[in-house]
Order: structure tokens, then C-alpha cells, then sequence
């Protein structure tokens, strides 16, 4: 089985070589290339530098099962990641972006998957303090 259309879609993207090898669990940079060449996709302006930190999550959350999704971009350690843009953006994890597209404010405390399921990364599974205490004290929710 080849790799070669999957290393396509995402240079198509604007993935790096190491976005590409992060996705795909590995891969040569030497065959990365010659997709590169043999496909004619022009090397991004560094795009990943202009992206916003929405589209960022929204490119790499991949939704799978019952309303669950997975991080398919940078992982800092067991982190997902995203970078802010502009050439020296603070890097911020992924669960802390998603959590504030769907809360509309920031995360206190850590952020995890309230769903059960290992590093999920659906906006709407992620819990922050805030949430995990209404979630024990159900009679403190405000209706
Ligand atoms: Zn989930």
C-alpha cells in the first residue's frame, strides 16, 4: 500500500515534511520530495504561520465515532498542539483552543476529555475546572 496520495493531500494543505511524517506515522522525506515533484505542488509560504488557531484545529480534528475526534497535527510530548500565527507564535495546546471555540472563554485549570475516551479532542467532550465541578455538584447548575 502506498502512501503516496495521502503525502499528496497534505502537501496539497500545506503540511511540512514533519506535519506529513507526524500524520502518517512516518514516511521518508525522500519520498515525501519526490511526491512534491512528481505532483507539482509548490512548497507553501509557510502557511502555517498565517493560519489562524481555529482553522488550525479545525484542519487536524478528525471526527470519528460517536461525536469523538482525534489530533492528526504536532503533538508537544503527549499534547496536541497548535502554533499561533506569525513567524515566532506561541504555541498553545489544542485542547485549550477547542475549548474556548465552543465556551467562548479560557479554560481554568486543565483541560481533558470529559467523553472517557483517551485524547479526544472534540470541542464539545473537553472539560475544564470549572466544568468537572458542575458536573459532581449538579444542583449548583444555574438552569
Ligand atoms: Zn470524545
Amino acid at each position: 500500500m502506498t502512501k503516496r496520495p495521502a503525502i499528496a493531500a497534505l502537501l496539497h494543505e500545506g503540511a511540512t515534511y514533519r506535519q506529513v511524517r507526524a500524520v502518517l506515522g512516518g514516511g521518508s522525506p525522500n519520498v515525501i520530495s519526490d511526491v512534491r515533484k512528481t505532483e507539482a505542488i509548490p512548497v507553501p509560504e509557510r502557511t502555517k504561520y498565517r493560519r489562524s488557531v481555529e482553522e488550525t484545529y479545525a484542519l487536524y480534528a478528525e471526527p470519528f465515532g460517536d461525536g469523538h475526534a482525534r489530533w492528526a497535527g504536532p503533538w508537544a510530548g503527549r499534547m496536541p498542539q497548535i502554533c499561533h500565527p506569525g513567524r515566532n507564535g506561541r504555541k498553545e495546546s489544542a485542547l485549550r483552543v477547542a475549548f474556548r471555540m465552543r465556551h467562548g472563554r479560557d479554560a481554568e485549570g486543565y483541560v481533558r476529555p470529559g467523553c472517557g475516551v483517551h485524547q479526544c479532542v472534540a470541542s464539545g467532550h473537553l472539560t475544564d475546572r470549572v466544568l468537572r465541578a458542575r458536573l459532581k455538584n449538579p444542583s449548583e447548575v444555574q438552569a
